[in-house]
């Protein structure tokens, strides 16, 4: 058998997952021009971009920009898309086995994690990850309904997720309408009767787990007030001893100053009130027949073998509201037939190998990069040198020849399985298509673009263009 990676075996990677990390995989594994490396990368949508493209927040376009890279690696020679290809449903991972010599699951986390407390699963109650979709056109969950029609919406959590959603109820329709918000959205914000969002953050504010620009945008706002009560952002001893140590990090201490500014401003009167609490958990939703309150728990900060955390102080209080948005993490969803950690909500993996189970050895020619591998945490730019230590792994086993053997290696063969299959695969050279199309839809408006809905949609754009 000849050399995997040569010219005559060249190496064949499919990469499951066309988010930030699966680009960033294709890009480490194509680079290596020594390994002659084909890349397809797979995605169960036709848009490529994963949380890029319906995670990142609609008024934070330049975030967005990094899809010219992305669009960089999609122009190597050796790179496939097959967009509106779900595995585990169009083609399954024993398929992939037969036609790769390594499979990369870049999948992200794909559901939110919940709150465990009564009344959750009352209308009016959500999980954060599911109204960013909502405003973001993912094609899941276009279909969702938010009632926005209630005064006070209280959204839980303090990471950048938290500060998007509450941000985003706090826009304009004038600035909304400048955006890629889907058109849906943009109307149902726009008949909002919400003037309070409350953001309850657990711990204290030296303990938030959201970035300096996320908080400070807050304050920034053209139409909405940021209130803080000072002695909410009154530290805790240990938290204060913190800060003054030379261990403190500058996120967490520019992040206390910026909420000690805010707490020292007099509201101007804006129609919007952003309100930011701290040491304040929901202990239970309440409500007929829908969200009518949230009960609050006020929390005091225990020292847990070095760590602080939120303890119940018993203390109650009511907060009458109509839209709870829970924002506290995403957690992955297992993939059948790929090893999978329970208690982390994570694909089992040492350094991206992914392993038999806990205590056996790698599972040979499977990886994994991206938040399915380590967790949802990190900014976008993270996920590449993540990305790099998973392909460097693989490129390791493609030197000792400890990869699969497929039987059918051919480039021609998963085309050829999806179209007896009947899958309608989208091309990168289509996507590029469905992009034109809706970037021509914005520009009537000034917005940089209106995306498609659904998937129907996006697939009716290219007409007779589809491929498979
Ligand atoms: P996150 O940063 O992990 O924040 C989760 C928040 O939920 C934390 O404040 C956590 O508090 C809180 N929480 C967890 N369980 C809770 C519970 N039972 N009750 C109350 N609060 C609870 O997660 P995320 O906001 O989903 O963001 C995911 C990742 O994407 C992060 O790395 C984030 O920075 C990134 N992101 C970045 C941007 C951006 O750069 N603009 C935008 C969006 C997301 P504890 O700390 O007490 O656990």
């Amino acid at each position: 058998m000849t050399q995997i990676g040569s010219e005559d075996n060249p190496l064949r990677v499919a990469i499951v997952g066309a988010g930030p990390s699966g680009f960033y995989a294709a890009e480490h594994v194509l680079k290596d021009s020594s390994a002659h490396a084909q890349v397809d990368l797979f995605d169960r949508l036709p848009s490529p971009f994963g949380l890029v493209r319906g995670g990142v927040a609609p008024d934070h376009p330049k975030i967005k920009s990094v899809i010219r890279v992305y669009e960089k690696t999609a122009a190597r020679e050796g790179f496939r898309f097959f967009g509106n290809v779900k595995v585990g449903h169009d083609i399954e991972v024993e398929d992939l086995e037969r036609l790769y010599h390594a499979i990369v699951y870049t999948v992200g986390c794909e559901t939110d994690r919940r709150l465990g407390i009564p009344g959750e699963d009352l209308p009016g109650s959500h999980a954060a990850t599911a109204f960013v979709g909502w405003y973001n056109a993912h094609p899941d969950y276009c279909d969702l309904e938010f009632d926005l029609s209630c005064e006070r919406a209280v959204v839980i959590g303090n990471g950048n997720v938290a500060m998007d959603v509450a941000r985003m109820l706090a826009l304009t329709d004038a600035e909304l309408r400048t955006t890629d918000t889907a058109d849906h959205a943009i109307e149902a914000l726009d008949r909002s009767g919400i003037c309070e969002i409350v953001v309850l953050g657990r711990r204290g504010p030296a303990q938030a787990a959201f970035t300096n620009p996320e908080i400070r945008e807050l304050g920034e706002m053209a139409d909405a007030d940021v209130i803080v009560d000072p002695a909410e952002v009154a530290l805790d001893p240990a938290s204060a001893a913190y800060l003054e140590s030379d261990q403190a990090d500058k996120t967490t201490r520019v992040n206390v100053e910026t909420l000690r500014e805010f707490s020292g401003r007099e509201p101007a009167g804006r129609r919007k009130r952003i309100v930011l609490r701290f040491l304040a958990s929901p202990v239970e939703i309440r409500g007929e027949g829908k969200v009518g309150s949230v009960v609050v728990g006020r929390n005091e900060l225990v020292d847990e073998g070095g760590t602080l955390r939120a303890r119940d102080s018993g203390e109650r209080e009511e907060l009458e509201c109509g839209l709870i948005l829970r924002s506290v993490g995403y957690t992955g969803v297992p993939i059948e037939g790929v090893p999978f950690d329970e208690r982390r909500g994570l694909i089992l993996n040492e350094g991206g190998r992914v392993l038999d189970s806990h205590d056996a050895g790698h599972k040979v020619g499977h990886y994994t990069a991206g938040w399915i591998k380590r967790g949802p945490s990190g900014v976008i730019g993270t996920n590449k040198k993540d990305a790099l230590e998973t392909v460097r792994h693989l490129l390791a086993d493609v030197e000792s020849g400890t990869l699969m053997q497929p039987e059918r290696p051919e480039p021609g063969a998963v085309e050829e399985l999806l179209a007896e299959r009947g899958v309608r695969y989208v091309s990168f050279e289509d996507w590029r298509a469905i992009d034109q199309a809706e970037v021509g839809r914005g520009e009537p408006h000034g917005r940089p673009r209106v995306k498609f809905v659904r998937v129907e949609e996006m697939l009716e754009a290219l007409g007779e263009k589809v491929s498979g």
